[in-house]
This record gives structure tokens, C-alpha cells and sequence, in this order.
């Protein structure tokens, strides 16, 4: 029997912190989300666990249920994909590692497309350092954010379309497990798996690889999410009511760094419920 239902709604369960790519201290996301009406939050830095602790002891002060979370970096070709991971055990050595791994090819990456930038542009590497708190995910919105700070690009928006896109002369790749493994990862460590705006720009994965994610333990989508797309969306709908999948709605929230707002989009307390009870790897903190 599932035990009595702990937390309260709305549930924004995709809030990024300065941890990764978000601009706000992890408590200060939480406050944020609160000042949103939400009340169950989940904090889902990019290949981190590192801001639980901070999130868990603000949201429960603010009388909030903190769902510990993490989006993992993943990768279908040239395609990047993002997996949710709920409620994981932060210190399981196979899932550890792997972030690890990402984080610090992350860093030699940034690196990379910082010197390519800096043939053409006024930017050096301390420029996004000084973006970045220390120990954060490095990504390309803290190569962005020093691209603004230099008056090259108004917003990290204007930076993505240009000097950032993947098709221009300074991207380079970044590592990442294929999305089966990033699955398997997960929930090796006992964390609920959930792809990330499954139907957002590039389009579905195919179907045959959703399957093998779904055979490794995938447990459904975010299907309530701004960048989610037709005819996609309506293809995942169907996929996830046929086979009583987990679906989720959420903001994807990055403070400063993107418009999405906390609450924007929520996820049912039927759906929080069911991912809590698949977890084993980690539990929610209530307040
Ligand atoms: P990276 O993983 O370093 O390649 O950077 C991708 C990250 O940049 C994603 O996780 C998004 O949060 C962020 N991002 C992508 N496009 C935009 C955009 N147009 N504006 C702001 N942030 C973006
Ligand atoms: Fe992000
Ligand atoms: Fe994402
Ligand atoms: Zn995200």
C-alpha cells in the first residue's frame, strides 16, 4: 500500500540553479518557486547533485516538499538529448562517475570554444569564469552570459542563435552517454528516469530508440513543457496513455538566464505520487 500523500501541489519538478546553468543560488530557487505558488519543488541541475542540500534546507523552511533531482547530459548522435533523473542515490559509483565525466569534459570543451571565440571576438577565458560559480556545470549559457558582459550579444538568447549555434565555427561537442546508458545510469541508482522536452526542436528521437530507453527502465516524458512541438507531442500523448507512462509538466526555470517561470507548467499530484513511489535511490524532504 502507498504510504499517506506527504506533499502538496502544484509540483514544478525542472528548476535549474547557478550550480549549473541557472543564475540563482539554489535557495533562492526555491524561494523563486514559492513566490510562484508551488509547493513541491524539484532542483535538477545539469549532470550535478551538488545543490540538493542547499535546496532541501530552503524548501523546507518555506514549508515546501523538495524532490531531489538532476537532468543528465545525453547524446543520439549529433543530437543532445536530456534525461530527468528523480530521487537517485547522489552517491551510487556508476552514476557518480559518469557526471564526473561530463562535468569535467564540460570544462575542456567550454575551454575549447572559448579560444576558437576569442580568435574572432574581445573574450577570454576569465571573462566566463567570472560568469560561473565555482564548481558549477559548465555550459554554454556561462559562455553566453560572458558574450553579454562584453556588449558582443544582448541576451543569452542572441548568443545560441549565433556566435553559440552548433552549426557555426566555434562549437564543439560535448560528451555524453547515449541516451540508453544515461536511462540505465539512472536507474541503476535507483532514480526515476524521465526524458526532458521530449518534442522540443530537433524533433522526436525514433521511435526504436524511445523503446530501448523505455526496455533500460525509462519511466515517461515531459510533455508539459514551452519548447514541446506538434506532431511529436501528440505522437508521445498517445505513446504514454497506451502504456501508462509517467507524465510530467514543468517550468525548466534558469532565473535570469531563459523567460520560463517557476509553475508555468506543473505536474499532477497523481504523477508526483508515482514517481516517489518508484524511487529508490533517494526520498523526498518534506518540510
Ligand atoms: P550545453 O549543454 O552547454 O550545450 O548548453 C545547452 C544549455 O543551454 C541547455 O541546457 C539550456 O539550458 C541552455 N539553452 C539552450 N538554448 C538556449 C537559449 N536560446 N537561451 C538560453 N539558454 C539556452
Ligand atoms: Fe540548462
Ligand atoms: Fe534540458
Ligand atoms: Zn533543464
Amino acid at each position: 500500500m502507498p504510504g499517506p500523500r506527504r506533499f502538496e501541489g502544484p509540483s514544478d519538478l525542472h528548476l535549474h540553479s547557478a550550480n549549473s546553468d541557472g543564475t540563482q543560488p539554489p535557495a533562492e530557487v526555491m524561494a523563486s518557486a514559492h513566490r510562484h505558488g508551488v509547493r513541491t519543488a524539484a532542483l535538477t541541475d545539469h549532470d550535478t547533485t551538488s545543490g540538493w542540500a542547499e535546496a532541501a534546507e530552503a524548501a523546507a523552511s518555506l514549508g515546501m516538499t523538495f524532490v531531489p533531482g538532476m537532468e543528465l547530459s545525453a547524446r543520439h548522435e549529433w543530437r543532445s538529448v536530456h534525461v530527468l533523473a528523480y530521487l537517485p542515490d547522489p552517491d551510487e559509483p556508476a552514476l557518480r562517475a559518469e557526471t564526473a565525466r561530463i562535468r569535467s569534459s564540460r570544462l575542456d570543451r567550454a575551454r575549447l570554444m572559448a579560444d576558437r571565440i576569442s580568435r574572432d571576438y574581445d573574450l577570454v577565458w576569465d571573462d566566463i569564469l567570472e560568469q560561473t560559480t565555482d564548481g558549477a556545470t559548465v555550459g554554454r549559457p556561462h559562455i553566453a552570459d560572458a558574450l553579454v558582459a562584453r556588449g558582443l550579444v544582448r541576451d543569452r538568447a542572441e548568443a545560441f542563435a549565433g556566435i553559440l549555434s552548433p552549426g557555426g565555427d566555434y562549437y564543439v561537442a560535448l560528451y555524453a552517454p547515449d541516451p540508453v546508458t544515461a536511462v540505465s545510469l539512472v536507474a541503476g541508482a535507483g532514480g526515476v528516469p524521465i526524458v526532458a522536452h521530449p518534442a522540443s526542436r530537433g524533433g522526436l528521437l525514433p521511435m526504436r530508440l524511445l523503446e530501448r530507453m523505455l526496455q533500460a527502465g525509462l519511466a515517461g516524458f515531459e510533455l508539459g513543457h514551452r519548447e514541446n512541438r506538434d506532431p511529436g507531442l501528440t505522437t508521445l500523448r498517445d505513446l504514454c496513455s497506451r502504456r501508462d507512462l509517467i507524465v510530467t509538466g514543468s517550468s525548466d526555470y534558469h532565473g535570469l538566464g531563459k523567460p520560463n517561470q517557476p509553475g508555468e507548467n506543473t505536474t499532477s499530484d497523481e504523477m508526483v505520487a508515482r514517481i516517489i513511489e518508484r524511487a529508490t535511490g533517494s526520498a523526498p524532504v518534506h518540510p
